[in-house]
């Protein structure tokens, strides 16, 4: 016997029915949300199949890292296999799912052998996350990557270190000068961390490798359409992320909207609207997000609506409007103006699965409470601004708490230990993670990327918290 969720007059009712099988709960989608979701179910008697396009976990906040070859990609993206592996009641299914069918409650998933599973369902979590956005400029995509995953992390990777390798090989100083030129567009978290990185690794890392260029030499320039980086963690915070960042080297174009990008840099409008170009052949984007298309889908199948990312809005237990059996929850899921941060997503992950289990209980479901556990950044060397609970912490201080936060929500023991190495082996100069040929460099001479352009519409980058 097994009890699956029904509406009635609003009222969500459990209906006894014939299945030998359990209560089946489908979640769409690994990261924050849907893992959270899935360990939370481990002890409850409900059958689980997790469905990602793919096979690892990432832990999207230290993407930058793995960009700047501080981490390994394996450090930050263990396997679902490897996590759930001891979970019986856990099936981990590689796909990517291309519909859901409300009203069968069947997940249909394009696997990789070829072919579009169906996978029945009782109660559905969708935690299919956010892309790039581009403000309606897809076209952008093409010199201009952003960072969503681990492949992203790596091709931006390639043609960081790549560029100090071609610089290398150019004698003529003005066209030496783009490939030391790097323009990362977007001042919140992602963008701040990005750049300070770029500038450590030319001081601490590749000073003394090369013998024609002085890698110190490189410019790296955060431009932002805002008034300063991190804006969203107030004055006081904002103003020292301004000073490490200037201290290190990175030049701040704030006020500044980007208007084109191609092989060559990029132009773009000051807040008096100047037009301005920076020869840079590396850009990176960092500055807007946009929900994975299974949000226009689900609105459309329910009658439901999106917000301007395309986030599909909820019910205050995090459910589809009509459809109690449907949760949408982490970075697709729009409640309450929250921001598109892990904390919100495990959170909500959470309530989902917790819901599950009170329905099952005869419970009835709980509104979703938000326990704001604050926003913080990595700024430099020992430095990170913290802002939890009106406590606004910097310097050492605030490095201590965002490790301290990152060891903990970073998954499996030795991929801590594997990141903490790193942290103290970067200190030294060292960083492991570059790994790129001839071929590489080839794609990156051409101005070619590996970014795909994302649906248009997004918000600019939220203040964040790991964990
Ligand atoms: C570079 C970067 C830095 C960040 N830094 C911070 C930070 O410092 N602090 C902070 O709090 N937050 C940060 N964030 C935001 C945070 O990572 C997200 O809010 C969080 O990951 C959202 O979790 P989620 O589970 O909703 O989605 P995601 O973590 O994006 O996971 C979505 C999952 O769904 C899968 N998927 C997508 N589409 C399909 C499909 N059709 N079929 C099957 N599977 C699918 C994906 O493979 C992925 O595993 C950062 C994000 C990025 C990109």
């Amino acid at each position: 016997m097994t009890a699956s969720l029904t509406t009635d007059g609003g009222q969500v009712k459990e209906q006894a029915s014939d299945h030998v099988l359990p209560h089946r709960v489908v979640i769409v989608g690994g990261g924050f949300a849907g893992l959270f979701a899935g360990r939370h179910l481990r002890h409850v008697p409900v059958a689980v199949t997790l469905i990602d396009r793919s096979a690892n976990h990432v832990f999207q906040p230290m993407l930058y890292q793995c960009a700047t070859g501080v981490v390994l990609p394996a450090t930050i993206a263990p396997s679902f296999r490897a996590i759930f592996g001891h979970q019986h009641n856990m099936r981990v299914r590689l796909a990517e799912v291309v519909d859901i069918d409300l009203e069968h409650r069947v997940v249909r998933a394009r696997t990789p052998i070829g072919g579009v599973d169906e996978v029945p369902y009782d109660s559905l979590i969708v935690g299919t996350g956010a892309g790039t956005s581009y403000f309606g400029h897809d076209e952008l995509a093409r010199h201009a990557p952003g960072m969503k995953s681990i492949d992203d992390a790596m091709a931006i990777g390639r043609r960081i270190f790549g560029a100090f390798e071609i610089a290398e090989m150019i004698k003529e100083p003005d066209q030496r000068r783009p490939w030391l030129t790097f323009a990362v567009v977007g001042a919140g978290p992602t963008g701040v961390e990005l750049s300070g990185q770029i500038r450590e690794e030319a001081r601490h890392t590749l000073r003394g490798e090369f013998r024609a260029i002085d890698p110190l030499a490189c410019r790296v320039v955060l431009l932002d359409g805002g008034t300063a980086p991190l804006a969203t963690f107030g004055d006081r915070l904002s103003e020292r992320a301004t000073r490490v960042l200037e201290a290190k080297g990175v030049e701040l174009q704030m006020g500044a909207l980007v208007t084109h990008v191609d092989a060559d840099g990029l132009d773009y409008k000051d807040h008096a609207g100047q037009s301005h170009h920076i020869d840079a052949k590396t850009v990176i984007w960092a500055a807007g997000v946009a929900a994975s298309p299974l949000g226009r889908l689900l609105a459309e199948r329910s009658g439901g609506e999106v917000d301007r990312a395309g986030r599909v809005k909820v019910l205050p237990d995090c459910t589809l409007p009509g459809h109690p059996e449907v949760f949408v929850v982490g970075d697709l899921m729009c409640l309450d103006k929250l921001p598109g941060v892990a904390e919100v997503a495990m959170q909500s992950g959470l309530h989902a699965a917790n819901t599950v289990k009170r329905r099952l209980n005869g419970k009835p479901a709980k509104k979703f409470h938000y326990v704001d556990m604050g926003s913080m950044a990595y700024v430099g060397r020992g430095h990170a601004i913290v802002d939890f609970k009106g406590m606004k912490l910097s310097g050492s201080l605030g490095w201590l708490m965002w490790a301290g936060v990152h060891m903990t929500f970073l998954t499996g023991y030795q991929n801590r230990f594997a990141t903490l190495f790193s942290w103290v082996a970067a200190l030294g100069g060292s960083r492991r993670g570059r790994v790129f040929g001839v071929a590489d460099l080839a794609g990156v001479a051409d101005g070619a990327t590996a970014g795909e352009p994302q649906a248009a519409v997004g918000d600019a980058d939220a203040a964040r918290t790991p964990g």
